[in-house]
Formats: C-alpha cells, sequence, structure tokens
C-alpha cells in the first residue's frame, strides 16, 4: 500500500485560476473527471498522446490515494470542422476531408473511416499501457442530446438561428474568457471580424452550435433542418450526461484553451447556472528534435508508426519506452521529444522488466539464506507518490524510480526473501503510478493456491444461498468476490470463475 494521504494532498495547476490548487472534490473520495478525446479522422500523434497521458497519470495518483474516478473521455466523429481553431465554425469537416486525402480512398465511406481511426486510437491507447475510461462517448452518438441542449439555449435567449445554422450569442454569457484570459470583447470581436462567413452572425464571436447543411457526409434532423452539431457542444453535453451538471476537473492539450474549452463552459453553464468544471488541466505542446511537428517535414510521428513491428512497417519502438518517454517531461512545460531520450527509456523499462524477472525467478531457499543488510526501497515509492501528487511532477518520480532500480541491481546477488518481497512491493506500486512495466506482476503461484480455496468457500456458499433464493446473500458473495479481484461466470455448464484482468 502507499502512504495514505488525502485528496486535497493531491496538487495540481489550474488554468481557470493560474495557480497550483489542492484538489478539491464536489463528492468527498469521488473524482469526476472528463478529458477531450482525439478527432478521428487519422492516426493519433504523439502529442495527442502526451495529453491523454496526462489525463491517465491524473487517474493513476487519484487511485493511488484511493478516489474512486469517474473518467469520460470523448471520441469525437463529426463537427470537427478545420477552421475551428479560428472563431466562425468554417471550413470542411475534417473526417469529410480525411476521406478525399490518398489515406481515405481505402474506406467505403466517411462512417467506415470514423470507425477505422477510433479503432486504432483505442489500440494504441492500451498498447500505451492507459487505463480503460469509465465511459468513451461518441459525438454521432449523442445527437439527440445535442439538440436538446441547443434547443434549451436558444429558448434561454443563449443562442439564435440564422439562415446558415444555430450560434451561441457570446454578449449573453459574461465570464466568456475566463478561461482563456481573452476578456476584452473588443479586442475578441477585432480578431474574429475578419474571420466571419455568416454575415447575419450578431456578433463576430458567436460560434456554431448547429451547422445547416444538407450535404453534409453526416447528417442529422433537427429543428433547424438537416446538418450537424459544432465541435463544442459534443464536450458540454457529453460531460454533463455522464457526469453530471458540476464536474471536478477537465483536462486537454493547451491548444483547446481558447476556443474550444472557452465554448465548453460558456455552453455548459448557460445550461446550468452552475460552475461547469473546478479545475481545468492543460498540456503543453510537444516538439520533434527540437522542431514542430508537422506532415511536410516528415517529422510527424504518430504512435503506430513507431510501435508497430518493422515487418509491419513501424519502428519497432518498445510501447513502454514510449510512454515512458512521453511522461518523462513535466506536462506543463512544453517537451522535446528526441531519438537519444527514447532509446536511453528502452534501457530503462528493459532493466525494469529484468527486475520483474529477477523477482519471479529468485527460488524461496535460496532467497532465505542471504543475511545481510536489507533492501529499503518504501522511502522511493513515497518519493514517486509524492511528486506525482505534486501538479504530477513526472521527472521526479521518474527519478525515484531509477534509484530503485539502482537499488536493487546492487543488491541482485544478495537478495533475501523479505528483499524480494520489498521489491516486488515497489515494482507494484511503480506500475500501479506510473504504468511504464506494462503488464502486471505475474502473481505468486501460492498467493494463487490460497486464492483458489478461498473463492471455491466462497462459490459453495454462493451457490447454497441461490439454491434457498436468498439472491441479496448471493449477490453480496459475488460483490465479495470481485473485490477479491475474482469474476464469477454463470454458464450453461455451471459456475466458473477468473482473475479480473489487472487485479
Ligand atoms: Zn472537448
Amino acid at each position: 500500500m502507499f502512504p495514505q494521504k488525502a485528496s486535497s494532498d493531491f496538487r495540481l495547476f489550474n488554468t481557470l485560476t493560474n495557480r497550483v490548487e489542492p484538489l478539491d472534490l464536489i463528492e468527498p473520495g469521488k473524482l469526476r473527471m472528463y478529458a477531450c478525446g482525439p478527432t478521428v479522422y487519422s492516426y493519433a500523434h504523439i502529442g495527442n498522446f502526451r495529453s491523454f497521458l496526462t489525463s491517465d497519470l491524473i487517474v493513476r495518483t487519484a487511485q493511488a490515494i484511493g478516489l474512486k474516478v469517474n473518467y469520460v473521455t470523448n471520441i469525437t466523429d463529426v463537427g470537427h470542422l478545420t477552421d475551428d481553431d479560428v472563431a466562425d465554425s468554417q471550413g470542411e469537416d475534417r473526417m469529410a476531408r480525411a476521406l478525399r486525402s490518398k489515406e481515405g480512398e481505402s474506406f467505403g465511406n466517411v462512417w467506415d473511416l470514423a470507425r477505422h481511426y477510433a479503432n486504432v486510437l483505442i489500440a494504441d491507447w492500451d498498447r500505451l499501457n492507459l487505463e480503460e475510461p469509465t465511459l468513451r462517448p461518441r459525438a454521432t452518438e449523442h445527437i439527440r442530446q445535442q439538440i436538446l441542449a441547443v434547443q434549451s439555449l436558444i429558448s434561454a435567449g443563449h443562442a439564435y438561428e440564422t439562415t446558415q445554422g444555430v450560434y451561441f450569442r457570446v454578449a449573453s454569457f459574461p465570464d466568456y474568457g475566463k478561461l482563456s484570459g481573452n476578456r476584452d470583447a473588443a479586442e475578441l470581436t477585432e480578431l474574429s471580424r475578419e474571420l466571419v462567413v455568416d454575415s447575419a452572425k450578431e456578433d463576430p464571436r458567436d460560434f456554431a452550435l448547429w451547422k445547416k447543411d444538407d450535404k453534409h457526409l453526416m447528417q442529422w434532423f433537427s429543428p433547424w433542418g438537416w446538418g450537424f452539431p459544432g465541435w463544442h457542444i459534443e464536450c458540454s453535453v457529453m460531460a454533463n450526461e455522464y457526469l453530471g451538471e458540476e464536474i471536478d476537473l477537465h483536462a486537454g492539450g493547451e491548444d483547446l484553451i481558447f476556443p474550444h474549452h472557452e465554448c465548453e463552459i460558456a455552453q455548459a453553464e448557460s445550461l446550468t447556472g452552475k460552475q461547469f468544471a473546478r479545475h481545468w488541466v492543460h498540456t503543453r505542446f510537444l516538439q520533434v528534435e527540437g522542431e514542430k511537428m508537422s506532415k511536410s517535414k516528415g517529422n510527424f510521428l504518430t504512435v503506430q508508426g513507431l510501435i508497430e513491428s518493422k515487418e509491419d512497417g513501424g519502428k519497432g519502438v518498445d510501447p513502454m519506452a514510449l510512454r515512458l518517454t512521453l511522461i518523462s517531461g513535466h506536462y506543463r512545460k512544453p517537451y522535446n521529444f528526441t531519438m537519444d531520450t527514447l532509446r536511453a527509456n528502452t534501457r530503462h523499462v528493459q532493466r525494469l522488466r529484468e527486475i520483474r524477472d529477477l523477482l519471479d525467478n529468485v527460488s524461496e531457499t535460496e532467497a532465505t539464506d542471504k543475511t545481510v543488510e536489507p533492501l529499503v526501497l518504501d522511502d522511493l515509492s513515497a518519493r514517486m507518490l509524492d511528486a506525482m501528487l505534486d501538479d504530477l511532477n513526472t521527472p521526479e518520480a521518474i527519478a525515484a524510480v531509477l534509484e530503485g532500480v539502482k537499488r536493487v541491481m546492487a543488491k541482485r546477488d544478495t537478495l533475501g526473501s523479505d528483499d524480494v518481497e520489498t521489491a516486488k512491493d515497489w515494482l507494484g506500486h511503480v506500475e500501479s503510478l506510473l504504468g511504464i512495466i506494462g503488464r502486471p506482476i505475474a502473481p505468486d503461484p501460492a498467493d494463487d493456491a490460497s486464492l483458489a480455496a478461498a473463492v471455491e468457500t466462497l462459490l459453495s456458499e454462493r451457490a447454497v444461498a441461490r439454491a434457498s433464493r436468498d439472491w441479496a446473500r448471493a449477490d453480496q458473495i459475488r460483490d465479495e468476490l470481485g473485490a477479491m479481484g475474482v469474476e464469477v461466470m454463470d454458464t450453461a455448464e455451471g459456475v466458473t470463475w477468473r482473475r479480473k484482468i489487472d487485479s
């Protein structure tokens, strides 16, 4: 177990207040968290994943201090336009443009394309050992909720319709700009004026909630005719749908602060009259070998391209080395990704795996015979956790891991059985907090035998409870088994069980 900590010991920089603050939870013990996911029009690049990894580290750190995390991250599969980042939500839908590109030729239609890139995203997510979110909603599966939200905004006077679409009336929300600091209405208006395409817009700052377009490849029928939702509305709607009207933490890449997150706040707070998110966490950008990543420069690195085997056209990079590299810089500083760092991290990850294998193979008798200074690692587990609680100080947390590697390696030939236990605990902490080893530590076979005996006893109790129709007791036993990391399966052949993955 990690040392006991309170949720207020977890301190994160909050873009909204511009300072590092203790986590202030709406409901004690529970973290409600939303992170903007990718638009699935192409393969995710390492910069996207750097931001997803920040969320992953928040989830892992929160879990390490005993918080129950409800983590929702979306998939944008409609409505994100090429010029959404400027102002007027104009340009072409990124999905449609991808379909017309060379890569798009292999897809039957835009739905097929979205499905493909979403599947690869989830596979990359898994290979980089990111915790599965509680829920991964998709924009196209929440069109009805988005239409209802736009209707509510119109009836409350926060939105209006033109011949081209429905817009959010920025003047109706005086807090617009509180996240990004873009509060000067005149300045913002000036910035957006040139980009206005719909002359019926009341204010150049107003952003699209619904685009009318009966030619669009993905379209739905709405009170305003055929069309599709604006990009910003999906996140407000899905966050509120699954996490409630108020959430603890909202995360994303720094490029999303304005306009995307500013618009999310305007929509959500206008709809509910409550503060949308208490903490806003943003990950800074990433460069490759000192340069901005771009397709034209040939330094555009996708996760897929790096970790795919060489036979499959990839670079065959160890996914855990890539993960370690992407988390090795502090999320609030720009990060320069280099092949040299990746190589160094490959060695670190190999070292951790060597230790894991060593610990699995030290025989009991051999280990107990050694009597020397005991191996001490608890201080390093505590140091690693403290670092993560301190605004996700990953460089410091990783330094603590490397110090642990050194200590274990120095004692590798004289490990006593207590040392083996100590080292296994420490390695478990490293994996649960940073996820850089890549698979759960192999369970001790002795634990397996006693677990099996305990499970069989509970299962026969459950059979008795079920036979006497005592469903409450039967459910209670199932929950007890769940807490032990055991999943019960009632099949036609009878009751079987297995260890839950990752337990
Ligand atoms: Zn979003």
